[in-house]
């Protein structure tokens, strides 16, 4: 069953890779792993839940849906933190993320190389939540202005 699952679930990567404009990893080690975990949720949840977070309820946050794959990071900013979908050098795209955010403090500034294709949710007030939500998580002091003005920025119109 895990290898129907994975099976399926590298097709699906494979297309959503193409559709959003970025490639799965290139370091096929990190690549696998990642679409293990996902597999594995599949398995245990009915739902590929990103195996990069601690859930203190998995199924909670199936409920949630916020980090079933491509979780809403991945289809507002185009980031993976998992490192599933990156760029041809195996990075993930961060130019949509505030300089604030942990993905632009791990990995600086990383471009976007098809600006295109993707980020079907990014629309301001989806990009609001969730950056709300993730000052919160992580404690990090931001004002309402400067969310709202980066909301601003990085929507698609
Ligand atoms: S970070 Fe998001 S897009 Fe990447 S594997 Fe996890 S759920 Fe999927």
């Amino acid at each position: 069953m895990i290898t129907t699952n994975l099976d399926k679930l590298k097709n699906y990567a494979e297309n959503y890779a193409k559709k959003s404009g970025t490639v799965l990893n290139p370091d096929l080690e990190a690549r696998e792993s990642v679409l293990n975990g996902l597999a594995k949720h599949k398995e245990e949840l009915g739902k590929p839940l990103c195996p990069c977070n601690f859930y203190p309820d998995k199924q909670e946050e199936v409920k949630r849906r916020k980090w079933i794959c491509p979780c809403d990071e991945m289809q507002i900013f185009k980031y993976c933190h998992c490192l599933l979908f990156t760029t041809e050098e195996g990075v993930p795209i961060t130019e949509y993320l505030p300089e604030w955010h942990e993905g632009r403090q791990i990995y600086g500034l990383v471009k976007d190389p098809f600006p295109d294709k993707g980020r079907t949710l990014a629309k301001f007030e989806k990009i609001y939540q969730n950056l709300k939500e993730h000052a919160q998580e992580y404690n990090v002091r931001v004002s309402e202005e400067d969310i709202k003005s980066w909301a601003e920025k990085v929507s698609k119109k």
